[in-house]
């Protein structure tokens, strides 16, 4: 199984990882700059706390079903890494529409964050 790793520069000059498998798994590498890395998470490893505040158009989750079971999912949701602890703000419809396909795990653009950040995003 080959796997690519696209290095891409940014304005700012760190740069941005992506990952790519021909069996789809994680690379098993973290980002070593400090920048985003994109990986697919198990679910259940990505806490949302405020799924119960927030609720999802049921057509939009019903479309990306039909649209992630057909071509996968196009854009990964971006997920907080706190600690070792995945959060999960965004991405909502793309999240349950994996829920309800009963997919294990989701793609995700990780960006590591402090307790602050965590602290600004529950706000
Ligand atoms: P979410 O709450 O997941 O952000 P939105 O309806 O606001 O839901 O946006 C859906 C997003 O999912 C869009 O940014 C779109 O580009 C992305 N996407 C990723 N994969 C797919 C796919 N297979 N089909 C349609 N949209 C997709």
């Amino acid at each position: 199984m080959a796997n690519f790793v696209l290095q891409l520069p940014t304005s700012n000059l760190r740069s941005i990882s992506v990952y790519a498998s021909s069996n789809g798994a994680p690379p098993g590498t973290g980002s070593q700059n400090g920048g985003p890395v994109v990986l697919e998470l198990p679910l259940e490893k990505i806490r949302r706390p405020l799924m119960r505040t927030r609720a999802n158009d049921p057509n939009r989750v019903q479309e990306l079903m039909d649209s992630i079971r057909q071509i996968g999912l196009q854009v990964p949701i971006d997920v907080l890494d706190v600690d070792g602890v995945y959060y999960g703000f965004s991405g909502c419809h793309r999240y349950e529409a994996h829920l309800r396909l009963g997919l294990p795990t989701i793609r995700c653009k990780i960006r590591r964050g402090t307790k602050e950040t965590l602290r600004h995003h529950l706000r």
